[in-house]
């Protein structure tokens, strides 16, 4: 059992003092006491606020290795589909080793950030060429690996990507080392999830049909049954082009088809869902689904904007994740999300709440949804919930002068994630005084698998 102390704290009822908070050796916050004495042995945060660490719904860890490698211009008008043509020579010599490598700097970073858990979009599965290695799950164990070492919380979410396009075009290139059929899925599922057992209690595993035009509508309707329990992760609607093969292949739009046909409902998660019309945004609010926002990566892949403003006006759910990790930054996801608003429709503060500041709402909101969607019983500083707690130095100098609410819209709007002072996982204290425990180590792992890496390409 551990107690923590501090001064301030954002609770469901809202912001408190002395606020002493408990955590049971299963990781979950045991009670939350406000205007609490201080116990000698508390671990006492002087100077720190206490919120809900969010989790970050969305991951290929993998592509962190290529941020800062794409952003020139590779053909007349460079869009997404030239950035894939880049992700897939990476993909032909990515070895396991990087990918653990990988994964273990960017969830350092994460951490780092103020994230506490993450889903991992996992689709590089299979040899470069599509030979299954003598683990079928070897890439995901890979994962786990840098799970264990950092101390993340994780939800896996094994990609099934069975076509290379929409109208169940054959995979090519770097595609093969996606690539499963139904019965190939099964397997590297169950071998997973195994794995996963050797990972704390918190851990889970979802599915993740990589999208509509890498499966089969008849696949896609039996999934859900297939794999009861545990979300559903899906890319949705991303790019104009999809939706217009995907309208021309099966007469309706994704995410009409999605909701329509697939029955979305709660166990969902649609990534991206840029490209929606009145209809879709309503019904996907209905839904129960999350959408996956991944503010800085749509913004750099060109993708569109989402219209959060009418989305959360229906009261839809929605979480942040760092999707391509171009760069890894909590309060950018949040920060960017606002501000493509405020450009979209020429006004400021589009996403406040009712009597809350900016930045509280869409701190709030994601970490209610980044939680819900990746299936972690997290999101909010009460009994009974996994501690997953952020602490921000209230003394930090980009905070001067901030109270409160006031704290969250500092971080988001003018500071950076280096007023993230210390982050606990499932009560894991991963990051204490700004610094990953582990940083130095996973730091140069990471500089020598980018020299292999890129001695390779
Ligand atoms: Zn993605």
């Amino acid at each position: 059992m551990t107690a923590l102390f501090a001064q301030r704290a954002l609770l469901p009822e809202g912001w408190a003092s002395n606020v002493r908070i408990t955590v049971a050796a299963d990781g979950r916050i045991e009670n939350v006491l406000k205007d609490a004495a201080r116990d000698p042995r508390d671990h006492n945060l002087v100077n720190r606020i206490l919120l809900p660490a969010p989790a970050n719904l969305h991951s290929h860890a993998f592509q962190r290795a290529m941020a800062g490698m794409t952003e020139y211009r590779s053909a007349a008008d460079d869009d997404f589909w030239s950035w894939r043509e880049l992700m897939y020579r990476f993909l032909d010599v990515l070895t396991p080793g990087q990918i653990e490598a990988i994964a273990a700097l960017v969830y350092v970073e994460m951490l780092e950030a103020g994230y506490a858990a993450v889903g991992e979009f996992h689709y590089v599965h299979h040899r470069p060429g599509g030979g299954s290695y003598d683990n079928i799950a070897e890439t995901s164990e890979r994962i786990f690996a840098a799970v264990a070492e950092t101390g993340i919380g994780l939800t896996h979410l094994p990609v099934l990507y069975t076509f290379g396009g929409a109208g169940k075009q054959p995979l090519a290139g770097g595609q093969l080392r996606f690539g499963c059929d139904d019965a190939r899925f099964q397997e590297l599922h169950a071998a997973a999830r195994s794995g996963l057992g050797h990972l704390p209690a918190d851990c889970a595993i979802g599915i993740a049909p990589h999208s509509l035009r890498a499966t089969g509508p008849q696949q896609m309707k039996a999934l859900a049954d297939a794999y009861p329990g545990g979300p559903i992760h899906i890319h949705a609607a991303e790019q104009d082009r999809e939706v217009a093969e995907i309208e021309a292949w099966l007469g309706a739009r994704p995410v009409e088809w999605l909701l329509g046909e697939a029955g979305a409902d709660a166990r969902w998660c649609l990534i991206h869902a840029t490209q929606m019309n009145d209809t879709e945004i309503a019904g996907l609010a209905r839904s129960g689904a999350v959408a996956g926002l991944c503010p800085i990566t749509e913004a750099n892949l060109g993708d569109g904007t989402f219209n959060a403003r009418d989305f959360v006006a229906e009261n839809g759910g929605f979480g942040v994740g760092s999707d391509s990790n171009v760069r890894i930054s909590l309060s950018g996801e949040l920060s960017q999300l606002e501000y493509s608003q405020r450009l979209r429709h020429k006004a400021r503060n589009v996403l406040s709440g009712k009597g809350v500041s900016t930045g509280r709402n869409l701190f709030l909101r994601a970490a209610e949804g980044g939680a819900r969607a990746i299936g972690r019983d997290s999101g909010a500083l009460e009994a009974g919930r996994l501690a997953d707690i952020v602490a921000l130095d209230a003394g930090h100098l980009s905070l001067c002068g901030l109270r409160d609410d006031q704290i969250l819209d500092g971080w988001i709007f003018a500071a950076d994630d280096r007023v993230v002072s210390d982050v606990w996982s499932a009560g894991r204290h991963c990051v204490i005084n700004g610094r990953h425990v582990r940083r130095d180590a996973v730091e140069r792992r990471y500089r020598s698998a980018m020299a292999e890496l890129l001695g390779l390409l």
